[in-house]
């Protein structure tokens, strides 16, 4: 049966793994490490991964990008081909079968999208589309060009069929983007992926959002650099320790367009059809790829004051925030309860 609602639960799908390789004492006490970087989805990425020999430790580095690149393959809106590609060609109320990955992650952005009221909103590529081409022409969209993209958006127009794995769009010119969500989720792909190959811990960073597969040799964290919101890239405003779970960024440092002298996010408010104007730069740690990636996007949007309300309200829990607003020279920072235990003192 078709539903667009379902009960949201904030998954912590990495879990298992860690506990089932703790389990198993696979901690030796001199690992091999493998590091690789190379583009991915459109990105940079730095794949390290632990094992106890180097073949395996390499071989666990290419599980990890068959998992990224599989994903770009099921789930990017340009690749012509993939399941994405195709649910947005097909007409209204047509239904596509969806490999297994594609409708979890098409299951949890409706979640995502429920939880918030529409603020996340994987069907908002029309808008994105209208957004774009403002960007390039540096003129705004006219009232009509919105209103004609919004009434192509909204994610309770995107059924879906739990039982037989189908997504079906229900107006003329529907179109997915879950370029919000895909990548955290790839990284949770690829870490298990990593774990499978016999890695004992390892890291993926895909863009700046970075999964980890446990801790490092000796119960050492991964550090990983938050970039500066205002400063050039690679210039880090904090750095984070981790041991489980993802770190993911979602601002408009180097994703915005600029019209009339005014900056505007690559990030949409789809309850407005505007680029959010909230929080232009939002770093979450969670317990998963998906969650840190789709959290990331969504606090963008609802920027602090209404993300820690939803945040409170929803009782979410394992999902750390800091918000970094202007000025440039001394950014006003919002931070969760939790978010400090995970900066580095050094
Ligand atoms: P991220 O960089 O993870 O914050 O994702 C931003 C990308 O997600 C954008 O480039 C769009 O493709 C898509 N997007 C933008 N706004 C939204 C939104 N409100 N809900 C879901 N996806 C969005
Ligand atoms: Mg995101």
């Amino acid at each position: 049966m078709f539903h667009n609602r379902m009960r949201c639960v904030v998954r912590c799908s990495a879990t298992a793994l860690w506990v089932g390789l703790a389990a198993a004492g696979c901690q030796p006490s001199g690992p091999v490490r493998v590091t690789n970087a190379n583009m991915v989805m459109g990105t940079e990425a730095r794949i390290t991964a632990d094992a106890p020999d180097r073949e395996t430790a390499a071989a666990a580095v290419a599980a990890a990008y068959d998992a990224l690149n599989r994903v770009n393959d099921l789930m990017s809106d340009y690749v012509a081909d993939s399941e994405i590609g195709r649910l947005n060609r097909l007409p209204p109320g047509e239904a596509l079968k969806l490999s297994p990955e594609t409708y979890f992650c098409l299951s949890e952005a409706q979640c995502f999208a429920a939880m918030t009221g529409g603020a996340f909103d994987v069907t908002c590529r029309p808008l994105v589309s209208v957004w774009k081409e403002a960007g390039k022409t540096k003129t705004l969209p006219t009232e009509e060009t919105l209103t004609a993209a919004r009434a192509r958006v909204g994610w309770d127009k995107l059924l879906l069929d739990a039982d037989r794995k189908v997504a079906m769009t229900t107006a003329a010119g529907m179109e997915i983007d879950l370029g919000g969500i895909a990548k955290g989720y790839a990284l949770d792909l690829a870490a298990h992926a990593m774990g499978r190959a016999g890695a004992t811990s390892g890291l993926i960073d895909v863009g700046g959002d970075v999964r980890v597969l446990g801790p490092q040799a000796g119960d050492q964290p991964w550090r990983i650099g938050v970039q500066h919101p205002f400063r050039p890239r690679g210039e880090h405003f904090c750095v984070v320790e981790l041991r489980h779970g993802a770190v993911a960024t979602s601002g408009n440092q180097h994703r915005y367009s600029e019209i009339d002298g005014k900056r505007y996010s690559h990030i949409l408010d789809p309850r407005t059809g505007w680029p959010a104007e909230n929080a232009p730069h939002v770093t979450v740690i969670a317990n998963d790829g998906l969650n840190a990636d789709a959290w990331a996007t969504i606090l963008s949007v609802l920027g602090a004051e209404e993300g820690r309300t939803l945040l409170a309200e929803r009782g979410v829990r394992n999902v750390e925030v800091m918000w970094l607003l202007p000025p440039a020279e001394e950014p006003i920072i919002h931070k969760t309860d939790g978010f400090d235990q995970y900066i580095a003192s050094d």
